[in-house]
């Protein structure tokens, strides 16, 4: 299919990858992935997970078994929680929780506020989330300076995650500030030589305006690649999102801006049904997000070679999960794989997927290419459906 890919053998040994070769010999089972496309566990680095504080829409362990039927074996979680993430004492938290209930590995964006510099020291955190335009409480910067503040205050090789979207209910207008804000967060980056990363891009012009610093990179969510405004128009409340679905010619021309996207990540942010007839904004995106790049490329629309690295090594690179064994099938490397049948077709039911909110925008839309088995440290754990 691709020359990345070759016909070989894995032998894994202790949660890690011992050896690649062809007639590996083990004592143990193997796993039979004849026909099947194996690449590293999944990585999404930009998940909402909702706990604690709103386990009602989701919660580790919901959200995390939702993560594995999708193929991911990492999840990089969101701080803006009812009680945002914001000191050292609620990462602990967040931690705990995870350790206790999460099927797969989830990790933890930190927030930032106008006062938390020492938090952000104290927690020592892998990356932080800056949110420049609304969000829950507190995790709007307000005061001018305490951006460039917190990258003075972060270390040089972890990434800062920038929330740019303006929220104004006029497409300009919001364009328009959201250009604004990514054009001054990539300027104080390149400033003060900060990794810094731009969260669900929306329009094309995104992506040139932020990508003109070496150390900058973005990442897009399947919907805005696959869903417009017309699509908002007939989901009513199930089609509000932050930043809203574009039109579709904004929609195509972001296809032009591929080639520069670093990453896709789901931005899963689940909400009832009630919620989103109340105007929450969000979707489910984790059960849907490989199918539909799959999808895609069985359409002609995206190259297997896009897809993959984008979804495994550049978020591994970007989020500095490389060094920990993460996002290659490498000797040494983490044993997370997901095992990918190219020609399963299914059609998505809300009612079927694993997260609570148990619906989804891409409703009724058959899908052809879906993860079948996922192995989590050496272990199979899920297969066809089933949990182990
Ligand atoms: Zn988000």
């Amino acid at each position: 299919m691709n020359g990345n890919f070759i016909e070989t053998d894995l032998l894994l040994d202790e949660g890690r990858i011992s050896a690649i070769g062809k007639k590996l010999k083990s004592d143990e089972k193997p796993i039979n992935a004849s026909g099947l496309l194996v690449v590293p566990g999944l990585i999404d680095p930009h998940v909402h997970l909702r706990e604690p504080g709103a386990e009602y829409k989701e919660d580790f362990k919901s959200g995390s078994m939702a993560a594995v039927a999708g193929g991911f074996t990492t999840v990089i979680d969101m701080p803006n929680n009812r009680i945002p993430t914001t000191t050292a004492e609620r990462l602990r938290e967040k931690r705990e929780l995870a350790a206790k209930k999460a099927v797969c590995d989830v990790r933890f964006h930190f927030g930032t506020t106008d006062s938390n510099f020492d938090e952000v020291r104290k927690a020592g955190p892998d990356s932080l989330k800056i949110y420049m335009g609304r969000t829950t409480g507190e995790l709007m910067l307000k005061e001018k300076g305490s951006l460039e503040k917190h990258f003075a205050n972060f270390g040089r090789e972890r990434p800062i995650v920038i929330h740019a979207s303006d929220d104004n209910p006029d497409e300009g207008k919001n364009l328009e500030a959201t250009y604004a804000n990514e054009e001054y967060a990539r300027g104080v980056a390149q400033k003060l030589d900060r990794k810094v990363h731009l969260a669900h891009v929306s329009a094309s012009h995104e992506v040139h305006l932020f990508k003109k610093f070496a150390k900058a990179t973005c990442e897009v969510a399947p919907h805005y690649l696959f869903l417009s405004s017309k699509d908002a128009e007939r989901l009513g409340p199930l089609g509000t999102v932050y930043p809203p679905l574009r039109s579709e010619q904004k929609r195509l021309t972001l296809w032009n801006a591929l080639e520069r996207i670093d990453c896709v990540a789901t931005d899963h942010a689940p909400h009832t049904i009630e919620d989103k007839e109340d105007g929450a904004r969000g979707f489910p995106g984790l059960e849907t997000c490989l199918s539909l790049m799959l999808d895609a490329h069985h359409k002609g629309l995206l190259g297997i070679d896009w897809v993959i690295p984008r979804m495994t090594e550049n978020p591994a690179r970007i989020f500095n999960l490389d060094k920990q064994g993460l996002g290659k099938i490498a000797a040494g490397n983490a044993a997370n794989l997901t095992l990918i049948d190219m020609h399963a077709e299914w059609t998505v039911r809300g009612g079927d997927l694993l997260t609570k909110c148990g619906w989804s925008p891409f409703e009724g839309k058959t899908l052809k290419g879906r993860a079948k088995s996922v192995i989590y440290k050496g272990e199979l754990i899920f297969e066809d459906g089933q949990f182990f």
